[in-house]
């Protein structure tokens, strides 16, 4: 399989041939047709990392963000640490470095202007921040789209994260979609994340 044949938009395809990204990972293969079809289903998908589980989800963001309106929050990704935040960031900007307009911002302390709040496209951060800006109102999130979970294992385990995605989640559109991605699903966290993600589509590597 390539990439060409997952039709996604010319810029994308620009970004992946400018990484030397020469064909999809297995994990990629089998999880992207599923996360970029339409009506948006749930995922919840175990894959090692280095098996480029980041750029899966990465893909699936920058294919469903509508870049005419740049400065409107449509997918929110969130991650246990805010070097993690910045790591995707960082994979988001590089994929997507041809995606005109394409705005990424990351929801860490320190970040988001008291003034401006949050003007992106596609936003990255640690879950209490992601909280303190939504409470505030200096995140509009009622045009997200897609919400990511990565590190599903450590997000959706411990206490005080898990009890903080669950309520970030219950401030987002009711109709958005949700993936999460993990290296390890233990039973407790993967029945949480059943709940988390309802009727998800389950792929494990
Ligand atoms: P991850 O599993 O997200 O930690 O990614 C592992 C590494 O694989 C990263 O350095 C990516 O840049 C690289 N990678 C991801 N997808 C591909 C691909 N389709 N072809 C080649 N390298 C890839």
């Amino acid at each position: 399989q390539s990439f060409e044949q997952l039709g996604l938009p010319k810029a994308i395809n620009d970004g992946l041939l400018a990484m030397n990204f020469k064909k999809p990972s297995k994990i990629q293969e089998r999880a992207l047709p599923l996360m970029i079809s339409d009506p948006p289903t749930n995922m919840i998908a175990q894959s090692q990392s280095g098996t480029g589980k980041t750029a899966a989800f990465v893909l699936t963001c920058l294919a469903r963000v509508d870049l005419t309106k740049p400065t409107q929050p449509q997918a929110l990704l969130l991650a246990p640490s805010r070097e993690l935040a910045r790591q995707i960031q960082g994979v988001i900007q590089t994929i997507g470095q041809f995606c005109e307009n394409l705005i990424v911002q990351a929801a860490i302390p320190g970040e988001v202007s008291r003034e401006t709040g949050v003007k992106a496209s596609i936003v990255v951060g640690t879950p209490g921040t992601v909280m303190d800006l939504i409470r505030r109102r200096q995140f509009d999130v009622s045009q997200l789209k897609l919400l990511v979970i990565d590190e599903a294992d450590n997000m959706l385990d411990q206490q005080g994260l898990g009890e903080q995605c669950v309520r970030v989640k219950g401030l987002l559109p009711k109709s958005i979609q949700i993936l999460l991605f993990s290296a390890t699903f233990p039973d407790n966290v993967h029945r949480f994340a059943q709940k988390f993600a309802p009727n998800a589509n389950e792929i494990k590597l």
